[in-house]
């Protein structure tokens, strides 16, 4: 099937009573058993397992192309069951463009369980070869990079992590299974903020890990189970329901956003823009091996330091100015003080999620902004 059909098709469910054509919302958390002890509905408790999250981790499971899906609380939630896979004394190399909040959570959280992490970016190969410690267990990469767009070649990165039998995970949260497939790529575990694109509407919070191997699955099954950082319900309805129009979304955030990203740079006063859809982006050429598409993040760097991007902030009128991504609606935001005092993000940067209004608009609002600077 093609992605279109699929994410139809995947997240369909034919209520057996009414034969209702969208799911119903089931919020019991518990379920009934037969006289001789069995489940006939094959459900016992709502942490374990309950029909909506069902559907949602299925949906999950075939979108990415994978065998097994568990879904979470949030992206963070799905994050922190991979790092619980891992023992005292374990190491772990991440991009050092790794999503903030998930710096802190493997420093402050798991650091006193002694779990070392070094940051290093993963677009330089040798860096990572020497970088590998014995005890290295997991390599962690996000392409495209938060929020400087930088592209890792997983592949690469995948056959040096094999020889040295290190696990590795994507957060593709930023690309989607509709643009990026990394279990395809050879990875071993695929994870999502679906709070992003996957839900797609800014209003709901939830996390994702796709993966193929069954021990893996069991294990990472076991941890949902007994942390029970598990959505509710209703929160995997609100995926599910997101997830049939990703496709179509992601073909025309993506478009929009390459737009944006050429009226951007060829702005005067703009001096670098990041988005991998530009053929002068470093990672351009590995990025068409990996990504269908370049998607609906890019950032922007105006002149006047601090100052301009400030002032792009304060002008604009179409874009919400908010953190956060993946939402029909555009948002901007100056990432540096929303970083705090130890980010390396350069201060005249700002980082744009491009919605899915016309890109006209949205050129015109930037124009009108940039005019100010
Ligand atoms: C938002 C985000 C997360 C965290 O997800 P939550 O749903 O907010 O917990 C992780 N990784 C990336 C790339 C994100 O954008």
């Amino acid at each position: 099937m093609k992605p279109e059909t699929l994410a139809i098709r995947a997240t369909h469910y034919l209520d057996q009573n009414a034969h209702a054509v969208a799911p119903p919302i089931m919020l019991s958390t518990t379920f009934e058993r037969d006289p001789d002890g069995a489940l006939p509905g094959g459900f016992i408790y709502s942490r374990t397992d309950n029909p909506n999250r069902q559907l949602l981790e299925s949906a999950l499971a075939q979108i990415e192309a994978g065998k097994h899906g568990l879904a979470f609380a949030s992206g963070i939630a799905a994050i922190t069951a991979v790092a619980q896979l891992f023992q005292s004394g374990d190491h772990f190399l991440a991009e050092v463009g790794m999503y903030n909040v998930a710096k802190y959570l493997l420093e402050e959280i798991f650091g006193p369980f002694k779990i070392q992490v070094t940051y290093v970016d993963m677009s330089d190969l040798d860096a990572v070869a020497a970088t590998i410690q014995p005890n290295t267990r997991l390599i962690w990469l996000e392409s495209p990079s938060n929020p400087l767009l930088k592209i890792t070649d997983i592949r690469a990165v995948v056959a040096l992590a094999k020889k040295h039998q290190i696990l590795t995970g994507v957060d593709n949260t930023w690309a989607t299974p509709v643009l990026q497939q990394p279990l395809q790529l050879g990875v071993d575990i695929v994870q999502h903020s679906t709070t992003k694109y996957l839900g797609g509407h800014s209003d709901v919070l939830g996390g994702a890990l796709i993966v193929n191997d069954d021990d893996l699955a069991t294990r990472l099954r076991r941890i949902q189970n007994l942390t029970g950082a598990v959505p509710s319900p209703f929160d995997c309805w609100l995926v599910t329901r997101g997830i049939k129009t990703l496709p179509l979304r992601m073909r025309e955030h993506s478009a929009n956003a390459q737009k944006v990203a050429e009226f951007l740079a060829a702005h005067p006063k703009v001096h670098r823009v990041h988005y991998p859809g530009l053929a002068n982006h470093p990672g351009y050429a590995i990025n068409q091996t990996q990504m269908r598409l370049p998607g609906g993040m890019l950032s922007f760097q105006v002149n006047g330091g601090f100052a301009g991007a400030a002032q792009v902030l304060s002008k604009v009128q179409l874009f919400t100015r908010a953190t956060s991504l993946g939402g029909v609606e555009s948002l901007i935001e100056h990432r540096r003080p929303v970083e705090g005092a130890n980010s390396t993000t350069p201060e005249d940067l700002l980082r744009v999620s491009v919605g899915l209004e016309h890109a006209d608009d949205l050129i015109a609002d930037l124009e009108q902004a940039l005019a100010s600077v």
